[in-house]
């Protein structure tokens, strides 16, 4: 039997809305799933924390983090609560930089049931890989301002840090069917090597670790125009690439090819640590009326539980992965538990209710 330490961090706005749903879905799993069990425990983390205890990441809570097979994060940060230099509170974000989680994988896939604002013939398929430790983020804090007048933040570009991501793809690849399109197994780079030395040197290192890949298809876009391609030709990608900050915005875009943020789950891991959370932030305009859409936290599980199997080699935590998304594929098929954002009328507790039946 496996038993797995998973640190559940909630945090703000509707991060705890959504987890008590992934929550109950995990809870479902113990059935069918006799010999896998999890051992939860709550940390604070966020503004609300900041606000009462000075700091949004208590040492308890990373140290839980570090120490757990798996970190279940809500969402975190509040526009009205900020650290004195004005900028947002956001320990996910910190938690990426101190646990080194160099890979953010963002899956983004339409669902028959969910009314796209693409077509969903053929299907939207693609993982985008965003770089997460360094990039124009890795000023974060560490930008200089000079009174009124300047402020800078540079874009960090390391060989070790773009080897690792860019392999990272190239694996990711492997494992999947290729782009919907044409069932070609194809990275994409993004970038903005026509402007940005640093830009520049990044695809110059994802053509490097392509060299190892000879049965992949390279691809190239610069992200400007990548932005035109997520509209027109989303079907084409099967991986992409990208730096931190580049990597963060068109994931958000990409979210919204395929229903919108409640349905973009993702993952920050690498070969140690893993944090799973959903890409949307704390959505303070919708927090606390039980109306958010919950699928892309309870997405998020299913995707820690796919990390731990492959970490573990453990078929039941892989199988259990495939479990909720099958369950989260069928609901959103049958509309029976479509929350707003997807034209429904369904309340957060009942997607999570009608997923764990399923299961
Ligand atoms: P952050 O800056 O941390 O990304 P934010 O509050 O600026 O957070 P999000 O929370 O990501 O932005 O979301 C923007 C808007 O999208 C929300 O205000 C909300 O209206 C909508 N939204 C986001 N997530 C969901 C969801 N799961 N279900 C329904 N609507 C959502």
């Amino acid at each position: 039997m496996a038993t797995y330490k998973i640190a559940v961090v909630p945090g703000d706005g509707v991060g705890p809305e959504v987890m008590d749903e992934a929550l109950k879905v995990l809870a479902a799993l113990e059935k069918p799933y006799p010999n896998l069990r999890f051992i939860l425990s709550e940390h604070p983390i966020g503004a609300a924390c900041y606000q009462k205890t000075g700091t949004d990441l208590p040492d308890e809570t990373l140290e839980a983090c570090k120490s757990n097979d798996a970190v279940l994060f809500g969402s975190a940060g509040d526009p009205n609560i900020r650290f004195d230099d004005g900028t947002e509170i956001a320990p996910q974000l910190t938690l990426r930089f101190l646990l080194d989680l160099y890979a953010g994988i963002r899956p983004i896939k339409s669902y028959p049931g969910v009314t796209p604002l693409l077509t969903n013939d053929p299907p939207i398929d693609y993982v985008i890989m965003r770089e997460n430790t360094e990039g124009l983020y890795a000023s974060r804090g560490a930008g200089v301002r000079v009174g009124d007048e300047v402020a800078v933040d540079n874009m960090v570009i390391t060989r070790k840090g773009t080897e690792r991501i860019v392999k990272f793809a190239f694996e990711i690849a492997q494992k999947r069917n290729g782009a919907p399109s044409d069932g070609i197994r194809r990275v994409t780079c993004v970038d903005k090597a026509n402007v940005l030395k640093s830009q520049a040197f990044f695809r110059q290192i994802y053509d490097e670790v392509a060299e190892n890949y000879p049965e992949t298809a390279r691809d190239y876009a610069y992200v400007d125009a990548y932005t035109v391609y997520q509209v027109r030709k989303p079907e084409f990608y099967d991986v992409v690439v990208a730096e931190n900050m580049f990597g963060d915005i068109i994931s958000d875009l990409a979210a919204g090819t395929i229903g919108g943020l409640g349905m973009a789950p993702s993952a920050d891991v690498n070969e140690e640590h893993g944090v799973f959370q959903p890409s949307h932030g704390t959505a303070p305009d919708i927090a606390g009326q039980n109306i958010v859409n919950p699928i892309a936290q309870i997405l998020s599980a299913s995707m820690m539980l796919t990390w731990l199997g492959s970490q573990h080699n453990d078929a039941d935590a892989t199988q259990a992965a495939k479990s909720i998304d099958d369950a989260v594929a069928r609901i959103l098929a049958s509309k029976s538990a479509h929350t707003g954002d997807l034209g429904g009328k369904a309340k957060t507790t009942d997607v999570g209710d009608a997923v764990a039946s399923e299961i």
